[in-house]
């Protein structure tokens, strides 16, 4: 994969693919404001690489879904005052996507200004990959960058199409996230320790198979548990679980049996409580067998004092998903006590999920992991080994070559 070290940018217009996809509230006209601008500031390192370079930037991103329509509620307005905010750079939000009026303000552009298209979803054909949207995109610049980790798994026009179109190479960001996730799959110091929690069992399935194959130790968490603690013949109570999920969770075990592949490790006690609320009546569960009436929604102390040895000697962690109901905080436990683990691990510790995101900033340690990927279900099908398409397309030599 080609990054922006292999580029001569200086004087070029640059097109960068950055993930802009912000969370929005209304102030008290009712106008769009940013409610978190982290991605914003996660972009600035390969922005202002760029600008040191001399580059003419142009920046393409997607915000929320208007499904092809224009929606002002949509615009990338507050993301360009945000982003003049954060550079002190010149920067103009363009009138649309495409077309001629923002081509000619592409060809203004100095080195180190910027340009802001407005939302690629505002263009039907951006997430069909429409090569006409491709090609009007390619119009606007020398140079393609992609930074967009989270939308790698998508082939739209902005991250797949373009990218054959023009000379064009990972940002830093995008880098950095295929540079760690491949490392701890091809390369891990060992033991590998993979933890896998949250709610969507059917989505992690693959990855905990391709864990199975590469690590010493799986360790399941959250509602992912019950599948494999009911395929094991324990009573389950009310916990999330279905038959489905059961047999994913049957040939895991299976799998576990040869001495090739990890082993399985499996709650031995867990927080119950009689239904998913802060109120909730609540119990520590000596076991796990989990009584009628009751739902498991947390992992126990002994599961969580067990979990917390095989991650401290861990050489490599990567962690995706909650132990429990840790928004709750009587179900909190058990990821506070992984998370604090995974905070004090000398080994490489790699975070990935939303949620598993969102825990680790509720305890105030999300600085304290080595890499907390942004991906989502980029990052879980890169795991998986499945080839991103937005990656894919960095890696063909680009129309012009070497430039
Ligand atoms: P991530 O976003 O990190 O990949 P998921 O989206 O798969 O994680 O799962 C996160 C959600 O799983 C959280 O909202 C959490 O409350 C929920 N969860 C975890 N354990 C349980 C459980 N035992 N029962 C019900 N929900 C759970
Ligand atoms: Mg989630």
């Amino acid at each position: 994969m080609r990054s922006i070290d292999d580029l001569d940018v200086h004087g070029k217009r640059v097109l960068v693919r950055v993930d802009f996809n912000v969370p929005l509230t209304e102030d008290a006209d009712g106008r769009p404001v940013l409610a978190d601008d982290t991605r914003i500031t996660a972009a600035l390192v390969t922005i202002e690489e760029l600008r040191a370079r001399g580059a003419r930037l142009v920046l393409v991103s997607h915000l929320g879904r208007p499904e092809g329509r224009f929606d002002p509620k949509l615009s990338m307005a507050p993301v360009a005052q945000r982003l003049r905010e954060l550079t002190g750079a010149e920067v103009a939000l363009a009138p649309g996507v495409v077309g001629a009026e923002v081509r000619a303000l592409t060809e203004e552009l100095r080195e180190g200004e910027i340009l802001v298209l407005e939302n690629v979803r505002f263009e039907a054909g951006e997430t069909s990959n429409d090569p006409e949207l491709a090609h009007a995109l390619a119009e606007l610049a020398d140079i393609y960058v992609n930074d967009a980790f989270g939308v790698a798994h998508r082939a739209h026009a902005s991250t797949e199409g373009v990218a054959h179109l023009l000379p064009s190479a990972a940002g830093r960001l995008l880098e950095g996230e295929v540079r760690t996730l491949s490392g701890i799959l091809e390369s891990p110091a060992h033991p590998l320790v993979a933890i896998v929690g949250g709610a969507k069992v059917a989505d992690k399935i693959a990855v905990i198979d391709r864990f199975m194959e590469l690590a010493e130790v799986v360790i399941i968490g959250g509602a992912m548990c019950f599948p494999f603690l009911c395929a094991q013949g324990h009573a389950v109570g009310e916990s999330l679980c279905c038959e489905e999920d059961t047999e994913h969770a049957r040939r895991v075990l299976a799998q576990a049996a040869n001495p090739h592949h990890a082993s399985i490790e499996l709650p031995v006690d867990l927080v119950i409580g009689d239904r998913l609320s802060e109120d909730a009546e609540h119990r520590v569960l000596d076991g796990v067998e989990v009584p009628q009436g009751w739902m498991g929604l947390d992992i126990g102390p002994a599961t969580a004092q067990r979990y917390g040895r095989e991650i401290a000697r861990a050489g490599t962690v990567f962690w995706n998903g909650p132990m429990g109901a840790f928004e709750l905080e009587p179900f909190a436990a058990g990821t506070r006590a992984v998370a604090e683990a995974v905070a004090q691990a000398k080994g490489l510790t790699v975070v990935g999920g939303g949620d598993s995101a969102a825990a680790l900033a509720r305890f105030g340690l999300e600085d304290t992991v080595d890499h907390l990927s942004t991906g989502g279900g980029a990052t879980l099908e890169l795991v998986e080994g499945r080839t991103l398409p937005g990656v894919q397309a960095l890696e063909g030599a680009g129309v012009a070559g070497g430039v």
